[in-house]
Parts: structure tokens; C-alpha cells; sequence
């Protein structure tokens, strides 16, 4: 078997699907590894850090590999090549994706979307929504803490005393939990928000204040449900009065499949504090605030609203490490013997595979 993983070419993309740690233990299993030259040098890890491992051009590593591992879906030029029967994992962002399951179809190639997997406890060794959402939650709160005008902690300093910033982080899942342990290692004041009545829990253990607003919509599978219009009112009118205290908002609430959901209004906004700064999460999924716009900063009268985008690649190492350690608990699924043999009757299989063969099995 031989198992690739192609430089990734999404703008700003760091990371790469297979690191020098998850090959060497693929090599352990007999499995032959062919990169692409240069696939882990953005994340940190050149060619000369993987022991025992081949490299070749992207044509090359297209021609040969058995499994193809990425990080973001392949793009539109190698959808194209893909050469018949491979095997892709990885995120593939199958929600919307219309076109590019048709290109998989047509492809007649088998791939599965790490997304669509059930947040079960025998998924954990490979949820990469988790593993990727801690690095984005992680850096979504340092760069808050860089664009904010004040500081995070409490200053007892011989030019008086500085009050520590206060934060709120909406949406306390894996991101938005990582997200206030951040803000806590800095010394802010915080307080996190969820409409699944868990996470207060979650969130006071990691030495937050719960913010309740009153709505809970706690859905299946873990995850929350959709709003309801009233809701979503209720939600907003409790949310703006709160809004007035805080210098620092992160938003990271979302609903699986669906447009991540407007949470923060313009109205709220005007009604925050002046340098009040606004860090969205979800902007990829759409944002959470009616202001964000993907990739820019925006600025709302006093108030500044940031909508970064990848923001797992910005500390790529790590989440490459991680990344890759999933992709190999998952190809452990795969692999039987000595080949490459899905078992589709393992649910976690059967649930987070897009195409097999010529076929489409998740509809976007
Ligand atoms: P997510 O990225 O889908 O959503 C982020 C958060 O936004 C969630 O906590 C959600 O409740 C919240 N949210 C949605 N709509 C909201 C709204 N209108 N207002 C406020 N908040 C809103 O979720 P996630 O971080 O991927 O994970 C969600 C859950 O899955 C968590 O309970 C997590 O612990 C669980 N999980 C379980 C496993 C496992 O057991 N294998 C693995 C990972 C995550």
C-alpha cells in the first residue's frame, strides 16, 4: 500500500496531512510513504525530518498513491487527476459541495469526509473537527488579545492599577472552550455563553462564569439545534444588555450543515463599548455577527469586528500533529492485512464516506 499526501495549495495553508511522526508509524505497518517534495516544509517538518519516506513530484505521488491524505478538499486541477480507485480522506467540506462530489463521482474514486463522522467516543482518536476547532479557538483568543486596546490581566503596577479585560466567548464547544482556557492563561476576566445547557459545566470548570441567557436548544448528536425565530430573539434581546460589559467578544457558535447562525446584530454592536473588539470564529461557516466580513477587519463605529479565516493553519506544527495522528487512526479503519479494504459496515466508515467508487453517498 502506499499512503501520500500532496502539498497543500489553499491560500494561507500551512499544514500537511501526514507528518514525520504518523509515517514513521505507517512504516511500521509495512506501508510504503510517497510525499510530495516539500508537503510538510510550511508546517515545519522538511523533507529531511521524515525517515525513510519517498518523495516525488505532485504527478508522481497522483500516479501512485493507494490513499491520499489531505488537509483541506483537493483542488479543482486535482480533482481532475485523480487517478481511478484511490482512496482520499480528509476534510472535504462535503455540506453545499455539490460540485466537488460530482468531480469524486466522476473521479470514480472512494473518499471520506473526517467532518461526518459521529462525535462518539470511538471517533475521538480522529475527530479532526475537534482536534482543528482547539487550534482555532486558540488563536482566535490570542488575536483578540493582540488587536485589543487594552490588556488581558490585572496590572498592580507603580502607574496604578489596570482592571483585567473582560471577555465573552458565545458558543462553548471545543473551539470556544479552548478559546476561554486561553483568555484564562492571559488573565482575563471571562464568561462563555452556549445554548446547550452542558456546557455550563464545561465552561465553569474551566474557572469562566456561565452567561445564561435563558434559551436552551440542545440537539442531536450533541450538537445544538437550530433557533427558532422567537428564540433567536429572546436570544438577542437577553444578549444585548450583557453585550455592554464586555471589551472582548469571540463567537464560535455553529449548527452542523447549516449557516452559522447571526447571533450579533448591528444594533448590538453599536451598543457595545468604545474599542470594543470583536474576534468571529464562524466566519468561515458565515459568521455570527451581521458585520463580519472573511478576511478583514472591519470597523463599526467604536467597535472593531475581526472575521479571520483558517485559523487552524496559523499554528500549523501542532495541528498538523494532530491532524495527521487522526488521519492515521482512521486509515487504521481501512487497512486490512495488507490492503486497502474499507469495512463498510463500521458505522464510522459507512457514515463519513462521500463517494465510493462511481457512486455518491452523502447528498450535499
Ligand atoms: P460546533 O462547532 O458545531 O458548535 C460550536 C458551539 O456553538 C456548540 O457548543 C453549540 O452548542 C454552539 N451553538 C450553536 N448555536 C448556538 C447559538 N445560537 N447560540 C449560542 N451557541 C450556539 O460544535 P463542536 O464544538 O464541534 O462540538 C459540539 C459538541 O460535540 C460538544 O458537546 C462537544 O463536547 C461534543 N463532542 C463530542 C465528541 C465525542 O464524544 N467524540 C467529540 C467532539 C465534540
Amino acid at each position: 500500500i502506499t499512503v501520500s499526501a500532496l502539498r497543500e495549495t489553499a491560500a494561507g495553508e500551512r499544514r500537511v496531512a501526514i507528518t514525520p511522526e504518523m509515517a514513521k508509524k505507517l512504516r511500521g505497518k509495512g506501508i510504503r510513504i510517497l510525499l510530495e517534495q516539500g508537503a510538510g516544509r510550511a508546517a515545519g517538518f522538511p523533507d529531511a525530518s521524515y525517515a525513510d519516506v519517498e518523495f516525488a513530484s505532485a504527478d508522481e505521488v497522483m500516479a501512485q498513491a493507494d490513499l491520499l491524505a489531505c488537509v483541506l478538499p483537493p483542488d479543482d486541477d486535482v480533482l481532475r487527476r485523480l487517478r481511478e480507485g484511490v482512496i482520499v480522506v480528509g476534510q472535504l467540506r462535503p455540506y453545499g459541495a455539490a460540485s466537488r462530489i460530482a468531480a469524486l463521482v466522476q473521479a470514480k474514486v472512494t473518499s471520506f469526509a473526517l467532518e461526518l463522522l459521529p462525535r462518539t467516543t470511538r471517533a475521538q482518536a480522529m475527530d479532526v473537527l475537534s482536534s482543528q476547532a482547539a487550534v482555532a479557538g486558540y488563536r482566535a483568543m490570542l488575536i483578540a488579545a493582540e488587536h485589543a486596546p487594552k490588556f488581558f490581566p490585572m496590572l498592580t503596577t507603580a502607574a496604578g492599577t489596570i482592571r483585567p479585560s473582560r471577555v465573552l466567548v458565545i458558543g462553548a464547544g471545543v473551539a470556544g472552550l479552548q478559546a476561554i482556557a486561553t483568555a484564562r492563561r492571559l488573565g482575563a476576566q471571562i464568561e462563555g455563553y452556549d445554548v446547550r445547557p452542558e456546557t455550563r459545566e464545561q465552561v465553569e470548570s474551566l474557572g469562566a462564569k456561565f452567561l445564561d441567557l435563558g434559551v436552551s436548544a440542545a440537539g442531536s448528536g450533541g450538537y445544538a439545534r437550530e433557533l427558532t425565530a422567537e428564540e433567536r430573539v429572546a436570544q438577542q434581546q437577553a444578549l444585548a444588555d450583557h453585550l455592554k460589559a464586555f471589551d472582548v467578544v469571540v463567537t464560535t457558535a455553529a449548527v452542523p450543515g447549516r449557516a452559522a447562525p447571526k447571533i450579533l446584530t448591528a444594533a448590538m454592536i453599536a451598543g457595545m463599548k468604545p474599542g470594543a473588539l470583536i474576534v468571529d470564529l464562524a466566519t468561515e461557516s458565515g459568521g455570527n455577527c451581521e458585520l463580519t466580513r472573511p478576511g478583514e477587519q472591519v470597523q463599526q463605529g467604536d467597535v472593531t469586528i475581526l472575521g479571520p479565516l483558517n485559523l487552524a493553519a496559523g499554528a500549523p506544527l501542532h495541528a498538523s500533529e494532530m491532524y495527521a495522528r487522526n488521519i492515521y487512526n482512521f486509515a487504521e479503519l481501512l487497512i486490512r492485512e495488507t490492503a486497502l479494504q474499507p469495512d463498510f459496515d463500521d458505522e464510522l466508515v459507512a457514515k463519513s464516506c462521500v463517494t465510493r467508487g462511481g457512486e455518491a453517498l452523502f447528498n450535499a
